[in-house]
């Protein structure tokens, strides 16, 4: 439930309704917009009575919320988040990529591909050290010394680092040598680990399950929110479908509708999307059109013998070629690249 409070009203009348919400035992978030402040109600909210809500001073009309995400909703939350990590934003005007390795493989490849991405305007590096592999035979990451690498990185670049957590013993680890923390496609319902990284302060990047609807990823979301950690960030990855010629298919019209339904910022991974390096700078710009806030892209300096992903991945050459050409598409929606 939320109560929509009038145009201006006052702290004192804001803050009694947040009392009569919280005297029933439920939470209340207040979310305070340009236009008008919002208080949704977290919990039961059967106990609360709507009419006695309706008449408080201030207040201009109580809304029930049918879907299951609150903290998620944008009906809580009108106004879009913007995650902010290391004088970077992510959901303001300006556009924002992270790109990088797929996985870290050593010293020399993480070093080259972070210096060709800062040049070419990437914002946020990326690359695996804990790798969630189908087979247990196939490289799982360099582990910790990858996570070593990566804080060197960003060192030398000054660029903010993201990389996968697979395992919730590892957040304390993560939590201070990482600045975001990547869930990905395979653990989105992983609700141990989301409860977990909801515990934190470090902004989650929450990749959509293989296989998850858009309300189900809200609902991981939630889960991530409801602990305490409101910095999230959601990425479209592509979804499984009857479609076997890409590797999965880019569910463009899911980032339109989580925009409407939820505040949080998107970004589409155009990599894992499609499988293959020709296809990515199309859909990254068709991700902007549909107005995504940023982008993922693996990028590689020897994509034939990556030790994952390779092929979908991107020179460092492709890379700055796909960031002029998405900068015209981030024109055109009146944002910034
Ligand atoms: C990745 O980003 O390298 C990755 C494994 O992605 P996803 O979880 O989307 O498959
Ligand atoms: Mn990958």
């Amino acid at each position: 439930m939320i109560v929509i409070m009038k145009h201006g009203a006052a702290k004192q009348d804001i803050e009694a309704v947040a009392k009569a919400i919280m005297s029933q035992g439920l939470k209340a978030d207040i979310s305070s917009g340009e236009d008008h402040t919002v208080i949704g109600a977290v919990g039961d909210v059967s106990v609360l009575d709507m009419d006695k809500l309706s008449m408080m001073t201030g207040v201009d009309r109580v809304m029930k919320v049918s879907e299951p995400f609150k903290r998620a909703n944008r009906k809580f939350h009108p106004q879009d988040t913007v995650v902010k990590v290391q004088g970077v934003e992510i959901g303001g005007k300006k556009l924002c990529v992270m790109a990088g390795p797929c996985s870290v493989e050593s010293e020399e490849q993480l070093f080259g591909i972070a210096r060709a991405v800062k040049t070419s305007g990437g914002l946020v590096l990326r690359g695996g050290a804990y790798k969630p592999r189908t087979s247990p035979y196939a490289f799982q990451g360099m582990e910790k010394e990858g996570l070593e690498l990566l804080a060197q990185a960003r060192q030398e670049t000054g660029m903010p680092i993201v990389t996968e957590i697979i395992d919730p013993r590892h957040v304390e680890m993560f939590e201070m040598t990482v600045d975001i923390l990547q869930i990905g496609a395979r653990n989105m319902q992983n609700f141990q680990l989301l409860k977990e990284v909801g515990q934190t302060h470090k902004p989650v990047l929450l990749k959509r399950g293989l296989s998850n609807t858009i309300e189900e990823w809200l609902m991981s979301a939630e889960y991530i929110l409801s602990r305490g950690n409101p910095n999230v960030i959601l990425c479209e990855r592509g979804i499984r479908t009857v479609e076997t010629y890409t590797r999965n298919t880019l569910d463009l019209s899911a980032v339109v509708a989580v925009k409407s339904l939820c505040h949080l910022p998107v970004i589409v991974d155009p990599s894992h999307a499609t499988g293959r390096s020709w296809m990515v700078e199309k859909l990254a710009c068709a991700a902007i059109a549909a107005g995504a806030d940023g982008l993922m892209i693996e990028v590689h300096n020897d994509p034939a013998h990556a030790l994952c992903d390779g092929p979908q991945s991107l020179t460092p050459q492709g890379f700055d070629q796909l960031m002029q050409k998405a900068r015209g598409f981030a024109a055109l929606m009146d944002r910034e690249l």
